[in-house]
């Protein structure tokens, strides 16, 4: 793979599509648990990056990361402004002199934003969060790199761990967050971070895949 911020962009515009279409089920998995506004949070933040979406691809990598996090940190309400916030201030600082994305990268940019948003979260694994969707992702890629297999199935691997941790949160207590005030700890329930993370994971993954 070899993606520039111009197919960042790309994805970004697609990723907001998705979101703008299931506002509804995301709001109810946030109601259940926490809130209600993650999807408000989320969708809005799409939304401000698309429109300087023109901007933004023709930025380098580094830059275009850290501009999608100072709009993201500055814009969007939440835990979610801040913590998508300094995973992508993250993957700027680590992506400096970068000009294309490749697999290699593409891991170690999703494992910087994974360990701001736990060390900014103060969040581990199986905590019932987002980086319950995210962390086993940057896992299967890593161990898919690891093993030398073809780039298609490395990604489809990332996508598929993504999706299947985001469905375990059903069973995970919170401990971190809104949903840990609820007397149940959310249990039962889906986590709505986790939910939007896998979608941002298996979009990544397809706009990688057909490109
Ligand atoms: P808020 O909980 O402040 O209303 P959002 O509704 O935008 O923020 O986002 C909620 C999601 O954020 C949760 O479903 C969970 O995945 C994630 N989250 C909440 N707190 C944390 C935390 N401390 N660390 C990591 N993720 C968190
Ligand atoms: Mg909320």
């Amino acid at each position: 793979m070899n993606f520039t911020s111009k197919d960042y962009v790309y994805y970004i515009k697609k990723m907001s599509l998705k979101f703008q279409a299931c506002g509804d089920y995301i709001t109810s998995l946030d109601a259940a648990t926490g809130d209600g506004d993650h999807w408000v949070n989320i969708n809005s933040g799409f939304s401000k990056l698309v429109d300087i979406s023109n901007e933004l691809e023709n930025l380098s990598i580094t830059d275009m990361f850290k501009k999608i996090g100072m709009t993201l940190m500055s814009s969007v309400g939440g835990s979610s402004g801040v913590l998508y916030g300094s995973a992508y201030l993250a993957a700027s600082k680590i992506t400096i002199g970068l000009e294309v994305i490749t697999l290699p990268d593409l891991e170690r940019i999703l494992r910087a934003m994974l360990n701001s948003i736990m060390e900014r979260g103060s969040v581990k694994v199986g905590q019932k969060t987002m980086v319950d969707a995210l962390y086993p992702a940057v896992e299967a890629l890593k161990k898919a790199i690891a093993s030398d297999i073809p780039e298609d199935q490395a990604l489809t691997n990332m996508k598929n761990a993504a999706i299947d941790g985001a469905n375990a949160t059903k069973h995970l207590e919170a401990v971190k967050g809104r949903a840990s005030y609820q007397i149940n700890k959310g249990v039962g329930h889906l986590d709505p971070g986790a939910i939007t993370m896998s979608y941002q994971v298996e979009t990544l993954a397809d706009c990688i895949l057909s490109k």
